[in-house]
C-alpha cells in the first residue's frame, strides 16, 4: 500500500505522541478549514501539556524541536506525562507511555513502521486520526477496535 502521508521522524513528539495521526496535523497536510498544526516538534513551541510545567530534561527549552524523548528524563514518568497518558488512554485508547516504551526498546524507525500498520486507512492508504477515527483523505470513519 502506498504511504500517502510520510511519517517523518520529527513528527514523533517528545511525549511519544505521533503527530501524523493528530487531527490538527492531518487538517494541515490536507489543507482543511479547521484548526491546523504542523506537529509538536516542527512548530517548535513549548508544549502546553508537558513542558510548560516540566522540571526535567526539557525544562529549559524554548520549543520542542530539540527536545529529548520523555523516557530519557530521570523524572520519567512525571505527573504531567502520567496525566497525559491517562487522558489519551481514556479518550483515544492510546497510551503515550506504551509508545515511549516501544521507542526506547526498538527505536523511532520501527515505531513509525508500526504506526502505519495501526493507523493507515485500508481504503486509500491515508492516515486515520486518533482523535476522531476519521481518514482525512477519503473521509472513511474507522470503527474503534477495543484492545
Ligand atoms: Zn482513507
Amino acid at each position: 500500500m502506498t504511504k500517502s502521508i510520510p511519517i517523518k521522524k520529527e513528527l514523533i513528539a517528545p511525549c511519544g505522541m505521533n503527530c501524523a495521526i493528530c487531527s490538527n496535523y492531518l487538517a494541515s497536510v490536507n489543507n482543511l478549514k479547521r484548526s491546523q498544526c504542523a506537529g509538536c516538534r516542527p512548530s517548535n513551541k513549548k508544549c502546553t501539556y508537558l513542558f510548560k510545567k516540566c522540571t526535567g530534561i526539557n525544562h529549559s527549552l524554548e520549543g520542542n524541536i530539540n527536545a529529548l524523548f520523555c523516557f530519557e528524563c530521570d523524572q520519567y514518568p512525571c505527573k504531567e506525562i502520567k496525566r497525559m497518558d491517562r487522558r489519551y488512554r481514556e479518550n483515544y485508547k492510546m497510551s503515550v507511555k506504551e509508545n515511549l516504551a516501544y521507542i526506547k526498546e526498538h527505536g523511532v524507525e520501527k515505531f513509525i513502521a508500526e504506526q502505519y500498520k495501526e493507523h493507515q486507512c485500508l481504503k486509500c492508504g491515508g492516515l486515520i486520526s486518533i482523535h476522531n477515527k476519521k481518514c482525512f483523505k477519503c473521509e472513511t470513519i474507522t470503527k474503534l477496535v477495543e484492545k
